[in-house]
């Protein structure tokens, strides 16, 4: 008999991915299976292998309890490394502890991560300390969601109500008319502050603060639905001062970044940092170009170039990851120069530790050449460009007309990425966005024949169009649209600059 897997059952943290724990990070990434609920962040589930599979109880919940538990069950009992992946910490109001009982009743192996709780992490994240020695020496937590009808577990608001110190309140947000009554009918204060926070600590967060007896209205006003969380208490005044995340310039924008996720992640994490809602769709994958007798021919004559030409950093990957497929040593890289045309392009080559000959700071084909003009008389120097398979003439044509001797040679191709494993194209589709971030015309052209960006923007007229350039802003243009900013420097921190520029006026 096969022997069973082990069941992680892991927190995944409030909402904010990077506050998932070490061990669960470690534990997603040798997972097989990842069982996860609508509350953890999709985005988590990029730490797990491709090839492990993922299985979402839907929204809502919309797969019951019971099915949940026996699924688990399955696939442990199949072998598998499962890590059922839970909102907050696993054991708190999350009917954890119940699948941990159906495991110990099955005799199956399981380790219980904790999580960051959205007790604290939530309200932390909408500018409100739980506890200050000025306002208060304990704090509460209840849930709003009770069922009275269990004498055991029903909540006693007599008694809450007279508690000293902050109250938490969890899935309170459909009854939040009625208990909040209930604590003013059993004696406190209705002008008691307290605020509720919807998604907390994630780009979405939105917080409606008031006291006791107006929340309900204000609440209702603003169509908060769950899941939000109550603070109630004198420490909710302190977020006036102590609202770091709120405040950051980009809080309360969705801004769709549109790189492939390996790229993207620096660009879309400087974003969420600057308190964006980050909308990650990539919309290209790289792969082998079409035409592959060129890169041999190449391979076999590296020695002869004068220059080794590089215009990104897919370049710079997809060329090495051929070149070490073929030689063993860094050195039948021969003694060209090397080119890169911008910074990300020249760290990918400092990684392998090449320093950079050349690295012209502007990306136009004219201004490169002018780069090389200046360093070199370039009259019959041999260049090899190292590029995508569809990438415009221009720069070997300005080259050539400075008399190299140019072989453009395509190194990578870029295809659709169709997958939407994180839901986020799906987000997209039905909310909308603010910003829609376009990196290259490749990313225009391929997000496009996905989502119909023309249709997109009449369905959403809020969603403006960002640039890093003038060959992508050219890719924008040719579909009836403009860009509403173009970066000054082409690089995504530029644009990022730009994005902030515009988040000012
Ligand atoms: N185990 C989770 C709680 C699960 S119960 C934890 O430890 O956080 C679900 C409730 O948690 C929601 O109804 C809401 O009250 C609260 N909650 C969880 N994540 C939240 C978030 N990001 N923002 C606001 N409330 C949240």
């Amino acid at each position: 008999m096969k022997s069973k897997g082990t069941v992680y059952l892991v927190g995944a943290g409030p909402g904010d991915a990077g506050l998932l724990t070490l061990r669960g990070a470690e534990l997603l990434k040798r997972a097989d299976v990842v069982i996860y609920d609508a509350l953890a962040n999709p985005e988590l589930l990029r730490l797990a292998p491709a090839t492990a599979e993922f299985i979402s109880r839907g929204k809502n919940m919309a797969m019951p309890q019971a099915e949940i538990t026996a699924t688990i069950i399955a696939k442990a009992k199949a072998g598998k490394t499962v890590v059922r992946l839970k909102g907050g910490d696993p054991y708190i109001f999350g009917r954890g502890a119940e699948e941990a009982d159906a495991l110990a009743a099955e005799k199956i192996p399981f380790e219980i991560v904790p999580g960051v709780s959205s007790i604290t992490a939530v309200p932390n994240y909408a500018g409100i300390p739980l506890t200050h020695r000025e306002h208060c020496s304990s704090f509460t937590v209840f849930t709003g969601h009770s069922d009275s009808a269990d004498a055991a577990t029903a909540l006693r608001y007599d008694q809450i109500a007279k508690i000293p110190g902050t109250k938490v309140v969890l899935m309170g947000t459909e009854q939040l008319a009625d208990w909040t009554k209930a604590l003013i009918t059993n004696g406190m204060s209705p002008q008691t502050p307290i605020a509720i926070v919807h998604r907390g600590t994630t780009g979405r967060q939105k917080t409606i603060a008031g006291t006791l007896a107006t929340i309900a209205a204000l609440a209702a006003n603003e169509k908060i639905v769950p899941p939000a969380l109550t603070i109630i208490g004198d420490v909710v005044k302190l977020r006036g001062k102590l609202n770091w995340f709120e405040n950051r310039p980009l809080f309360g924008q969705r801004i769709v970044v549109t790189r492939r996720s390996e790229q993207a992640g620096t660009f879309a994490q400087r974003l969420t940092e600057l308190g964006a809602d980050v909308l990650e769709v990539p919309t290209i994958k790289i792969t082998m170009p079409t035409e592959k007798d060129a890169i041999v021919d190449c391979l076999l004559e590296l020695n002869s170039y004068d220059w080794l030409v590089f215009t990104s950093a897919n370049g710079v990957t997809a060329f090495f990851d051929i070149f070490f497929r073929r030689f063993q040593d860094l050195r039948d890289l021969g003694g060209a120069r090397i080119a890169a045309v911008g910074p990300a392009t020249t760290a990918k080559l400092r990684e392998l530790h090449l320093q950079v000959d050349l690295m012209p700071e502007e990306y136009t084909g004219k201004k490169i050449a002018a780069a090389f003009k200046k360093y070199q008389h370039i009259d019959n120097v041999k260049m090899c460009l190292l590029r995508a398979e569809v990438a415009t003439p221009d720069l070997p044509e300005a080259l050539q007309e400075l008399g190299a001797i140019v072989d453009d040679i395509a190194i990578y191709k870029t295809v659709p990425e169709t997958e939407d494993a994180t839901g986020a194209g799906e987000r997209l589709l039905e909310a909308g966005a603010d910003w829609v971030t376009f990196t290259s015309s490749s990313t225009v052209e391929h997000f496009h024949t996905r989502f119909d960006l023309p249709k997109l923007v009449k369905k959403f007229p809020q969603l403006k169009i960002a640039s890093i350039g003038p060959e992508t802003s050219k890719a924008i243009f040719a579909l009836g649209l403009r860009p509403t900013l173009e970066a000054k420097t082409h690089t995504t921190e530029g644009l990022i600059a730009a994005l902030l520029k515009a988040a000012k006026t």
